[in-house]
């Protein structure tokens, strides 16, 4: 009777304490910034904590949308494009200029074909607009002169917080990288909140932080055609997923498609790829990268992953064939089993 007494006290000292300590669950809140659905996943045990970070990541994503962008408002990087326009030194925001020293280092990795300088021409094939284009596109003569005036991220002299530019063509445009580097300062954030098991996805491009309890985060990349994932994996603490398609935002005129990623050699859209796809512990540079890959397509995909140091690459092209690199390769599972698959070592 003693014991059996005993083993009661004991059973409700654990029952109280499970009570008491609180179990990590399930966190989800979505958030429309940069003209897309962003959904933050925790796993956490302090909901209040989620909740707190999740309004500081979004003030700092309406500053990011007001500061970051190129054609709208009055935010710090209008305001820059019209002082260079104008041939000016421009004192630049101290929330902006991390972004433009490492565009330009990474248009340079890219050998310019991630090219934030080409607004212009951004600008020309109609994608400075929140609506899709319409209509003919551009003619060669209209497109010929960015051709020539060639503007680029080395155009730009950067001596302190100033910045001016040599090329009067010059339009920055951080389209193709501030959603990369924007997800890495959320996940910072996040963290700065306790919530360190995490994921900020937005539209398929994410970065994780931490595992969901005793598992990893599972990710999945977009399918180029059609709906819903292509390929899925697991994430590790600390990585980020970047895919830039043709599929995204296109001009559609006589039954041709024209893409929204724009080869800044030839100053018309890419054709010959669906998707790329990068993996790396950089958001911002993911997201240059998967830029340039989509440009550089099957024939220089190599080239430029190797000279932006990337490991984790896949593209899919028009036809359906796969790319990947080895290291891709051992962490992508495929939902059907591709017809094609093209290895290559950068
Ligand atoms: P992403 O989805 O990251 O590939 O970014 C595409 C956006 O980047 C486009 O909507 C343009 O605003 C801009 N862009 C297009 N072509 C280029 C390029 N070659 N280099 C840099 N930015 C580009
Ligand atoms: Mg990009």
């Amino acid at each position: 009777m003693n014991r059996l007494y005993r083993y009661l006290i004991i059973l409700l000292i654990v029952i109280a304490a499970l009570g008491c300590s609180p179990t990590a669950t399930d966190h989800k809140q979505q958030l429309y910034v940069f003209g897309t659905l962003v959904s933050i996943s925790a796993y956490s045990a302090d909901k209040q904590a989620f909740e707190q970070a999740v309004d500081a990541v979004d003030a700092s994503f309406q500053r990011m949308h007001r500061d970051w962008h190129s054609w709208k408002g009055e935010g710090a990087l209008v305001q820059l494009n019209r002082a260079i326009a104008g041939g000016e030194m421009h004192k630049v925001d101290p929330f902006l200029l991390p972004l433009i020293e490492q565009a330009k280092l990474y248009s340079e990795q890219s050998l310019g074909l991630f090219n934030p300088a080409i607004g212009h021409l951004i600008a020309l094939w109609g994608f400075h607009s929140d609506e899709p284009p319409s209509g003919e596109p551009p003619s060669r003569e209209a497109i010929s002169p960015h051709l020539q005036d060639a503007p680029a991220m080395a155009d730009l002299l950067i001596s302190g917080n100033s910045v001016s530019s040599r090329n009067p063509r010059v339009n920055i445009d951080l389209g193709a990288f501030a959603k990369g580097y924007a997800l890495q300062l959320a996940i910072k954030q996040l963290a700065s909140h306790g919530i360190t098991n995490t994921i900020v996805n937005a539209g398929g491009d994410l970065c994780v932080a931490g595992k969901h309890g005793e598992r990893p985060w599972r990710i999945g990349i977009r399918h180029p055609q059609g709906k819903g994932v292509i390929a899925s994996m697991e994430a590790a603490d600390g990585e980020c997923m970047l895919t830039s398609g043709n599929y995204e935002r296109y001009r559609e005129y006589q039954q041709v498609r024209y893409a929204h990623i724009i080869d800044p050699r030839s100053g018309y859209p890419v054709e010959h790829i669906a998707s790329a796809t990068v993996v790396a512990r950089n958001g911002a540079l993911a997201d240059a990268a998967a830029t340039a890959l989509s440009v550089a397509g099957p024939l220089q995909w190599l080239e430029i992953s190797q000279n932006m140091g990337l490991q984790q690459v896949m593209l899919v092209d028009e036809k359906g064939r796969i790319y990947l690199t080895p290291k891709m390769r051992q962490r992508v599972v495929f939902q059907d089993k591709p017809d094609e698959i093209i290895m290559g070592q950068p």
